[in-house]
């Protein structure tokens, strides 16, 4: 039980069957973008997830924060003035730097206007605001914390719980970052949704228990691309293939716009190297013209007395290459999914740079059927967090959302080996183990490393934690069982936790990664795993004969050592050879060779271990008495 702090502005429900008298509390949905975010619910009546419009501002919050001289801070429209008149305290994009180290920005790092600080302590980019630091999680959640009011005060009801998106691609460090923001933010997040799964849910595909499609989300936002292909079955969506690109969206739009201005008209240019008010003014007219030819043949205006036109055949042969580089991304999709445009059962559209024409025009003639778009694009990612939390709130016992993990989750066992426990596609909330023992006598800790990846290696895979399993009571290898569980929650992050069962000893972590993978990582390492397979079955195989060489070389010469005295001087002999041998042939790395050196040494010290058993129980029943 939640027990609610009493608001007297909340709305009051009495429940007629039990008698009692409940606060009725909404669960919000939040599309946390990198240009817009907007906060939905589900209306109790009407039953139908709608925008939240507070006082009439507009369902879009610009995800822009300001910081004043005393640092308060600002967010939304108010704060996108900043952007050309205080530049350094004005954060935009945070999205883009969530769960990243100043590694992953690599190049892109220039794109900010504002102070991106290499913090070597965490490894995670941090923002410097006057002599202030910042996280990315921290300004993400000045962007909830303004959602959350403005739900609370058209809502008039308090806002505690909420369903935030992220995109498809978003590993473990991202999503766990976009929750914590939700979590400093004050609000309990019940679910990180992908935005293709969202936007399905709010052209209602994916409510059906029994329906079954291959769907196609293209997603072109002010400074981001992503194409998703999703299969959905029984509630379950699965993400087939993630593509997209970054740093491609509307603003480019902009910029082509700005660019064929200044190249036609000297006047343009001597405005846009004005000063940055102007430049500024300039760059929202060429929005403005983008917007305008999204349902007009031609746009004029005027700025400071220059006349500025455009008409729409002009802007999209000026969009056109970007319109292409969106193509590109959605065929390597299609590819990396193994499937036909015609095999796309339904095309989404969302993102407000879908309105444009061509966009639309182009997408459906690619997958040869028309893109739907009936839904405002702009809030279709944020509807359909609205309906998954009314689905986790109980309203809809119908159906179970699931999604499913991108990537194999294992650890690393003797020689270097990605042993795999959660792998790649499993639908999620899900846990499994798998028990392990130690490979040397009186073994007291054991090393857990976590490893997320494709490859038989985990030398080519991510480490995603470490940690040791102490004080595990001194026994022979192959005794101590530890058994090791991965819990991976619905939002895709990952508990491990290790038990030695003969003692109970126990350790558990919560994994949270330090470094991002960029959305190329990602990509890479899913198509290494295709391209490098056949090699990596062949690695692990002379890695595996190289162990059980190892292990029995170890286990041989312990022999030796404490039962030498059994065995003829002849015996030894030849044993050592043997073993010699063996310890030659290792370093060649021919799994053959290994592995029939380890047959010669096992055929003949294996009467051995039947000898000195007897022996022992021989000498133990002599020394009882039998009454
Ligand atoms: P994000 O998901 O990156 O936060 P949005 O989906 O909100 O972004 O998209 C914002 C972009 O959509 C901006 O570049 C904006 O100019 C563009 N946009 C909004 N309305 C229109 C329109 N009517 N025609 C063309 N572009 C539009
Ligand atoms: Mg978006």
């Amino acid at each position: 039980m939640r027990l609610l702090k009493f608001d007297p502005m909340a709305k009051i429900a009495i429940n007629l069957t039990t008698a009692s008298i409940q606060q009725e509390e909404v669960i919000v949905g939040i599309d946390l973008g990198t240009t817009n975010s907007l906060v939905a619910y589900m209306h109790p009546e009407d039953r139908a997830a709608i925008a939240i419009n507070d006082q009439g501002l507009g369902t879009i919050v610009p995800s822009v924060v300001h910081f004043g001289e005393n640092g308060e801070a600002v967010v939304g429209n108010a704060a996108k003035d900043y952007l050309i008149t205080d530049p350094a305290n004005t954060i935009y994009s945070v999205k883009r730097l969530l769960g990243k180290s100043y590694q992953d920005l690599g190049a892109h790092k220039d794109f900010f206007g504002y102070k991106i600080i290499d913090d070597n302590s965490e490894g995670l980019v941090k923002i410097r605001v006057q002599d202030r630091f910042y996280s990315p999680i921290e300004l993400s959640a000045e962007i909830l914390k303004e959602l959350r009011a403005r739900a609370e005060h058209a809502l008039k009801t308090p806002v505690n719980r909420a369903v935030i998106t992220v995109p498809a691609y978003f590993n473990d460090s991202q999503r766990q970052a976009t929750r914590d923001a939700g979590k400093l933010a004050g609000l309990e997040v019940l679910r990180i949704v992908n935005e293709p799964t969202a936007a399905s849910l709010a052209y209602g595909i994916g409510l059906e228990p029994t329906e079954e499609k291959t769907i196609a989300v293209y997603d072109l936002g002010g400074g981001t691309f992503d194409i998703s292909i999703l299969k959905i079955h029984q509630g379950i969506f699965e993400v087939l293939s993630t593509n997209g690109d970054t740093y491609l969206g509307g603003d480019d739009m902009d910029r082509a716009i700005i660019e064929h201005w200044i190249l036609g008209n000297r006047l343009v240019a001597d405005l846009a190297a004005q000063d940055a008010n102007t430049a500024q003014a300039l760059r929202l007219k060429a929005e403005e013209a983008k917007k305008a030819l999204s349902s007009q043949e031609t746009f004029t205006a005027e700025l400071n007395g220059v006349t500025l036109e455009l008409d729409k055949h002009t802007f999209e042969t000026l969009i056109t290459p970007i319109v292409d580089r969106t193509m590109t991304s959605c065929r390597m999709a299609l590819q990396d999914a193994g499937l036909a445009p015609e095999q796309i059962d339904t095309v989404i559209m969302v993102g407000g740079s879908t309105r444009v024409p061509l966009v639309y025009q182009t997408v459906s003639d690619f997958f040869g059927k028309p893109a739907n778009n009936s839904l405002n694009p702009d809030e279709v990612v944020a509807l359909g967090a609205a309906i998954q939390a009314d689905v986790l709130a109980g309203n809809r016992k119908d159906i179970l959302l699931l999604d499913v993990t991108p990537l194999t989750l294992g650890i690393e066992t003797m020689g270097g080996l990605m042993d795999s426990i959660i792998p790649r596609n499993s639908k999620i909330p899900t846990k499994a183990g798998r028990q392990y023992t130690t490979s040397v006598d009186g073994q007291v800790n054991m090393k857990i490393s976590v490893y997320q990846g494709e490859r038989d290696l985990v030398k080519e895979n991510r480490k995603l934690a470490e940690f040791d399993l102490k004080g595990i009571p001194a026994m022979p290898a192959g005794f101590p069982k530890v058994d090791v569980n991965f819990i991976l929650n619905a939002d895709g992050i990952l508990k491990v936790e290790a038990i030695e069962l003969r003692s109970g000893v126990r350790q558990e972590v919560e994994v949270k990664p330090q470094y991002g993978l960029t959305d190329e990582q990602v990509e890479q390492m899913l198509m290494d795993s295709i391209t490098h397979a056949r090699e990596d079955v062949s690695t692990r195989m002379v890695i595996e004969a190289r162990t059980t060489a190892e292990q029995m070389i170890y286990q041989v010469e312990r022999f030796l050592e404490k039962n030498g005295e059994h065995l003829t001087s002849e015996e030894i002999n030849l044993t050592r050879q043997n073993v010699q041998h063996l310890k030659e042939v290792l370093p060649t790395g021919d799994k053959d060779t290994i592995l029939k050196a380890v047959d010669v040494l096992e055929e003949q010290t294996s009467p051995f271990a039947e000898r000195v058993m007897q022996i022992s129980i021989k000498k133990a029943m002599t020394g009882k008495k039998i009454e």
